[in-house]
């Protein structure tokens, strides 16, 4: 490869931490080598690797939390997840599916376990990403994209069974379906063994991937299950070549060349925004959600 992406670093994955009682998270991001913008426009990754939940009648999960002045991304593996918030939305995200939650002006959420998947337990494994907006779309009004596995795009290589599945932006003409305030890329590439892929992105997007399932080689660098791998911002090339069965999710996104006051769950430009966020919590102007 004439333009090869170099690789920065491949994490392996950080002590896990318990968000709630349900989410078992291993904050890849903001922390370590990759601070506050070096992943932008992705501020956030917590990675919920895979795990075994008991049988629990009472669903496990976190109350009610304040989100505001970005994205809430959840791609759920394993098991289900169910959510509520404050302007009266609620919904379960599916294994396969993804929820593409704008907090932006701001609101009220909590997470659950669904309550079947609750009753019986089972295998769990999601990821939650925090997409930044721009400060002109800091406050836009809360919405979600709701997307099911079949409404994402598909792009089937050679062996007819690999295939990137697109979330956001495109691969090679096929599109995804979430819409986002910046340019950037999220897939799922789902590679039988053996498949070998090519990937381009422009050099100066922040691009990374956490391999979610699976054993591969990324531009000539054997890459484990859990770990995460930074690029460089220079080149354009990856070349997957997958070891055994194994999936990968791929980011990779426009950087939002601005500044942030990050703050819990805020993550505005000011501290002064900051302080405006909490205010309006604490005056019910995120509106009203029951624990
Ligand atoms: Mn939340």
């Amino acid at each position: 490869m004439k333009n090869a992406k170099k690789i920065e670093a491949i994490i392996p994955p950080p002590a896990p931490h318990m968000v709630g009682d349900g989410f078992r998270e291993h904050g890849f991001f903001p922390g370590g080598i990759i601070n506050k913008r070096r992943m932008s426009p992705f501020f956030m990754m917590d990675y919920g690797s895979k795990i075994e939940f008991s049988p629990s009648e009472e669903p496990r999960g976190v109350g009610v939390h304040p989100h505001a002045g970005f994205e809430t991304v959840t791609i759920a593996y394993h098991g289900k997840i169910a959510h509520h918030d404050s302007a009266g939305n609620s919904g379960i995200i599916g294994e396969g599916d993804v929820q593409w939650m704008t907090a932006g002006a701001g609101l009220l959420h909590k997470e659950y376990h669904e309550k079947e998947f609750s009753k019986l337990g089972g295998l769990f494994q999601m990821v939650q990403l925090w997409v930044n907006l721009p400060a002109k779309d800091k406050k836009t009004k809360p919405k979600y994209q709701e997307i099911t596995n079949s409404m994402m795009g598909r792009h089937y290589f050679a062996d007819e069974k690999s295939f990137i599945e697109v979330i956001t932006g495109e691969y090679n003409g096929t599109k995804g379906p979430a819409n986002t305030f910046t340019p950037m890329q999220v897939y799922n590439a789902r590679l039988k063994k053996n498949a070998k892929v090519t990937l381009f992105f422009p050099s100066n997007y922040n691009t990374g991937m956490l391999v979610i399932e699976g054993l591969a080689t990324i531009n000539g660098n054997a890459v484990a299950t859990d770990h995460f791998t930074l690029f460089n911002n220079e080149g354009e090339e990856i070349e997957i070549e997958a070891t055994e069965d194994t999936i990968i999710l791929v980011l990779s996104g426009e950087p939002i060349d601005e500044p942030i006051a990050a703050y819990g769950p805020f993550l505005m430009n000011t501290w002064q925004e900051v302080e405006e966020a909490i205010e309006s919590v604490s005056r019910g102007k995120f509106g009203v959600l029951k624990d």
